[in-house]
């Protein structure tokens, strides 16, 4: 199984190569020419682990010993040997994604990817050394600088907007250990952050940073294949779970509601769907940032607009990168998607063919929740179910009531949890209660007492530990500080 560009199919690479480029030479992201079958019936009698064996070898054949590199991933890495937990809450069943090593959902991509990039660095023989460079709104920054710490042959370098993301996040990056890792914050949103890391990328030449540095580039955001095919795990998790329960018997369909911004966690249901999950529909909870759902209704994807700062700041984003994915799957038509990705550059928005907005309709829906009604909802499913969710997870239920209102379609659902309530302290506590003004750690402390669900151990450390990484720079200043690394 080969992989190739988004925008042009004609140039084919293996999918360890995919993995070690992460983007494509044409500034496409890689996709698989067809996707791989796998035995569903017996991936949902499986252990997590296996699951992700079962799924990741067949996603990316060309990396060896999957069962290896899953172990020293995952074992003793999270809270659970099952990894992602689902909570029947009484209403949605909640699929718990935080419980790894920085209480971010993003641990789940980013304690493989590493495993996979050196897995493909060796396959490939070669020697250099890989710089990760990543622009993060929060949470990746944190779960890649710990998935990346200290791998050999590997070095990190993660730029967060100043101002962009919450104390905790912040605490957990600039504190990070290891003799591989670099940490600065960069005037600017999440986007000018992203801009930046792309236009070094673009500066690289065959694949390496100008002026004879040695370090190869490579991105861990969910660009890169090695980082999406994770995130189908999850998914069939979740099923064989209600499966068990007695919930649903094989075969039935379930719904997912997915908070999302780049588009790559719902996407990652998608092709779950793709190699013959029974899913029903795809839900896209945005936020205020709401140009995904608009693009879903409309078939118009328009970026101008402002970028509103909310209480889900990991959504935060105009420009949903792994969409692109989707036009590609669901048209099969690498110059349209090449087309529609230069009118996105070039004049900030597209419009797609009758005949693709159907098809994307028919398989995602779409809607979003503002910062009053997520706190709302916060509240509401703190007391009815006595479920603690964060920002991101309230945004998704909100949506997913939306849509069981507006289509009467009771097929059971599933809804994302992508970050600990204890990562967004002051919106979750405020949603609660009116609580006197504190800093983020007291209201940790304060959020713990009030609902007595504990504060993860890698965050209730944060506060005394050294910060390592204090930098702020302007955004044309970020291709200097790599260089200096
Ligand atoms: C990253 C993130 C999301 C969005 O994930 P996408 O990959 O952009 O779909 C949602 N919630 C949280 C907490 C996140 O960190």
């Amino acid at each position: 199984m080969l992989y190739h560009s988004t925008r042009n199919h004609t140039q084919s690479v293996d999918s360890a190569q995919a993995v070690l480029a992460g983007l494509a030479p044409d500034g496409g992201l890689y996709v698989p020419a067809e996707l791989p079958e796998i035995d569903v019936a017996a991936c949902l009698q499986e252990s997590t682990m296996e699951m992700a064996n079962r799924i990741l070898s067949a996603m990316l054949p060309h990396i060896p010993n999957m069962e290896v590199l899953v172990e020293r991933a995952y074992k003793g890495k999270f809270q659970t040997e099952e990894l992602t937990p689902t909570v029947d809450t009484g209403k949605f069943t909640v699929l718990e994604l935080f419980r790894g090593p920085t209480s971010a959902f993003k641990d789940v991509a980013l304690c493989m990817l590493p495993q996979l990039l050196t897995a493909a660095k060796k396959e490939k023989g070669m020697q250099e050394d890989i710089l990760i460079l990543t622009a993060t709104s929060g949470d990746t920054g944190k779960a890649a600088l710990a998935g990346f710490a200290d791998v050999e042959g590997v070095r990190i370098c993660v730029f967060y907007p100043e101002g962009g993301v919450s104390a905790v996040q912040r605490a957990q990056m600039v504190t990070q250990e290891g003799n591989n890792v670099a940490v600065c914050a960069v005037v600017g949103n999440f986007d000018d952050a992203q801009t930046g890391v792309k236009n070094i990328f673009a500066s690289a030449v065959d694949g390496r940073l100008p002026a004879g540095n040695r370090l190869r580039l490579s991105s861990a955001n969910s660009i890169n294949i090695g980082r999406l095919a994770p995130q189908i795990i999850y998914y069939f998790k979740s099923y064989a779970d209600l499966l068990r329960r007695g919930q649903i018997k094989m075969g039935d369909k379930v719904n997912f509601c997915v908070p999302t911004g780049n588009f790559g966690d719902i996407l990652a249901g998608w092709l779950a769907k793709k190699l013959g999950l029974p899913v029903g529909k795809l839900i896209c909870a945005s936020n205020a940032n709401n140009v995904l759902t608009d693009f879903i209704e409309t078939g118009v994807y328009d970026r101008r607009r402002p970028l509103h700062k909310t209480d889900s700041p990991s959504m935060d984003i105009l420009v949903s990168s792994n969409l692109e994915r989707l036009l590609y799957f669901l048209s099969g038509d690498t110059a349209l998607v090449a087309k529609l990705m230069q009118e996105l550059n070039t004049e900030g928005c597209y419009t797609v063919p009758d005949s693709l907005k159907t098809a994307i309709q028919a398989e995602f829906w779409a809607g979003y929740c503002d910062d009053a009604r997520a706190k709302q909802t916060i509240k509401a499913v703190f007391e009815n179910q006595h479920y603690l969710c964060d920002t991101h997870t309230a945004t998704g239920w909100a949506v997913a009531e939306d849509y069981v209102n507006q289509t009467g379609d009771n097929s059971p659902m599933v809804v994302l949890s992508t970050a600990s309530a204890y990562k967004f302290p002051a919106a979750v506590l405020s949603s609660l209660e009116n609580a006197p003004e504190m800093d983020e750690f007291a209201q940790m402390e304060r959020l713990q007492e009030l609902t007595g669900s504990p504060i993860p151990e890698n965050l209730s450390g944060l506060q005394t530990k050294k910060e390592l990484h204090t930098g702020v720079i302007a955004k044309d200043a970020m291709l200097d500080f790599v260089m200096g690394l």
